[in-house]
């Protein structure tokens, strides 16, 4: 049964007719020195013993766009076993679907095998066995052709192989033409492409952001009816789909892209949080923003930043509303932390090592309303301080809070001791107090805050 679906998928050719158009360095321009030593060592050493090796996927696509590769990934003929021979340090990873990593120094290569049937490389590392109803693949562990393993790639971009030795690219499925053109095609039929594996739909999107591809019509048509399927999909995988788009460099591009094509929503759970609050938008876009402009910058990000940002505006209501429901401001803050972080780990897959930092940024943002006393004080020595500040900041240039919390802030960190002794604002953020006949003796200054959370 399992032959004969890998048949009624695999039996069409390529649109070149199963022969790849063939384009000579002098058509492309890229030298192998393009390549990083260790991806070339790996191809060599492949061919060298006879087999076939081409680097493969988003590096060939990136060095015809000009753009400086992340990773090389290598494919070839030789099964596992005869890669790891020729290799040292080498070694196999997955159970049913095995690849094998080569290592020179620091880096390292993937190296897979040639494989027929559509798979979701992502997690090439897991077993896949899904059922035949929905379309989905029922094994991606199958050794095949170039060809067939040109057929199983998502799009035809995606889908060149550049052969280091003799410098040409190889091309099935006219990948070369449609990134001339700008195109972002899947390779097949778009909706059965994404039933097989509906990750698909958000690679189309990240990829047209992040490369600057126009997404062919025809695979933007179907993904307002497939994406639910995107529910199905195991929270892990979605979970590091999402990080690979949030943290692409062109996050803001992404999500406009989504939401002009009215895809975003439920075609990711988080993306629907994203959007579908008005009041939050701006904040989350410029959260968005900053963390595309990092990315670019080689800075390093937190997700726990951004996903605590994803989820402030939710937070907020949730707090208002347990404060309208009675709560007392901080008891209130906390128990609308646990309500939203309860609610998205269902939908939105953030695992739970990031709760703690979340948490902590959130915490911190009522106390920078606290400007007397010791509390600014030790508030600057908290190890969360900076993380929450630029959050502080964002909330500033989004307009939740006044921008002049924000500039006090930069200035007290800045200043000396005694200058920020004088800088100090009492009553701030006082309640309203019942007022008394005979007030009792006065509190020490800045004792006298509402929102203790230290
Ligand atoms: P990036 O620059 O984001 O790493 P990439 O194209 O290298 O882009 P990977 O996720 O690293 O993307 O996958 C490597 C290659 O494996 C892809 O270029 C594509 O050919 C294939 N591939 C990955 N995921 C899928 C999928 N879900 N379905 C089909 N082919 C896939
Ligand atoms: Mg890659």
């Amino acid at each position: 049964m399992i032959r004969k679906f890998i048949r009624r998928v695999f039996n069409k050719k390529s649109p070149t007719g199963g022969k790849p158009r063939i384009f000579p360095l002098m058509k492309h321009g890229i030298t192998a020195d393009h390549l990083s030593p260790c991806a070339l060592k790996t191809a060599r050493t492949l061919q060298q013993a006879g087999f076939k090796a081409f680097v493969v996927g988003g590096a060939v696509r990136d060095l015809l766009l000009g753009r400086e590769p992340k990773d090389f990934d290598v494919a070839t003929d030789a099964e596992p076993d005869e890669v790891r021979d020729l290799f040292r340090r080498s070694r196999i990873i997955g159970r049913r679907f095995r690849i094998v990593h080569v290592m020179c120094g620091a880096e390292t290569i993937e190296v897979s095998t040639f494989r027929t049937v559509a798979v979701a490389s992502n997690n090439e590392h897991e077993d896949r066995q899904t059922d035949q109803e929905s379309g989905r693949i029922l094994r991606d562990n199958v050794f095949g052709s170039q060809e067939e393993d040109s057929m199983r790639r998502d799009f035809t971009v995606n889908a060149l192989y550049y052969d280091p030795v003799s410098q040409e690219i190889w091309d099935y499925h006219n990948g070369v033409a449609d990134l001339k053109a700008g195109v972002l095609r899947i390779i097949g039929d778009p909706a059965q492409r994404y039933r097989e594996d509906p990750v698909r739909m958000l690679r189309a999107v990240r990829f047209a952001a992040k490369l600057g591809l126009k997404l062919d019509p025809a695979a933007i048509k179907p993904i307002r009816e497939l994406a639910e399927l995107l529910e199905d999909v195991p929270a892990a995988r979605l979970f590091d789909e999402m990080l690979k788009l949030l943290f692409s460099g062109h996050a803001v591009q992404s999500v406009l892209l989504l939401r002009k094509k009215g895809l975003h929503h439920g075609l990711l759970p988080m993306l629907d949080v994203i959007l579908e609050q008005p009041m939050g938008e701006r904040f989350v876009m410029l959260a968005l923003a900053k963390t595309d402009q990092r990315i670019v910058q080689g800075k390093p990000v937190s997700p726990a930043f951004l996903f605590a940002a994803l989820l402030w505006h939710e937070v907020l209501a949730a707090w208002q509303q347990c404060q309208a429901d009675g709560e007392r401001p901080i008891p209130a803050l906390h128990l609308a932390m646990d309500l939203v972080l309860t609610a998205q780990s269902e939908k939105l897959a953030i695992p739970h090592r990031y709760d703690a930092v979340m948490k902590e940024i959130w915490t911190m943002q009522p106390r920078f309303l606290q400007r007397a006393g010791q509390r600014p004080f030790r508030l600057l020595e908290h190890p969360r301080f900076r993380a929450a500040y630029d959050f502080l900041v964002m909330r500033c240039e989004s307009g939740e809070v006044d921008a002049e919390v924000g500039r006090w802030w930069e200035d007290f960190q800045n200043a000396g001791d005694e200058e920020r002794g004088r800088m100090l604002i009492k009553d701030e953020g006082a309640p309203k107090k019942r007022r008394r006949r005979k007030p009792k003796a006065a509190r020490p200054a800045g004792e006298d805050q509402p929102v203790a959370t230290d």
